[in-house]
């Protein structure tokens, strides 16, 4: 057991800083060993990383979509909604990818 940092995102979810201190165990050794504990958590006003290419691509579908929606509105279908329709499944696909990510990550804390 040794000491790290720890940094508490808006969202929850946490990232381990630096190494602090060694726990009596490892002190001889000089060596640190695999169990982490909080040495001091400091609080980030902002998401983490994973959460906000999460909002980043998220937004980005959401603004596709919108252009799409209008087209249609407008009875207009320009060759790009194609287009826009191929990036909003590929998106799509990245945010599954950031869900899975993200719920390993909790089995393995
Ligand atoms: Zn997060």
């Amino acid at each position: 057991m040794c000491f790290y940092e720890q940094q508490i995102f808006n969202c929850g979810d946490h990232k381990w800083g630096r190494f602090r201190a060694h726990c009596n165990k490892e002190y001889r050794t000089g060596e640190t060993c695999g169990m982490k504990l909080i040495f001091e958590a400091s609080h980030v006003a902002t998401k983490c990383p994973m959460c906000k290419k999460y909002e980043v691509i998220w937004r980005k579908i959401a603004s596709a979509k919108e252009r799409v929606a209008r087209w249609q509105a407008e009875g207009i279908n320009p060759v790009s909604t194609d287009k826009e329709w191929a990036s909003i499944v590929q998106w799509q696909r990245e945010l599954k990818d950031i869900e899975v990510a993200r719920q390993t990550k909790m089995r393995t804390i």
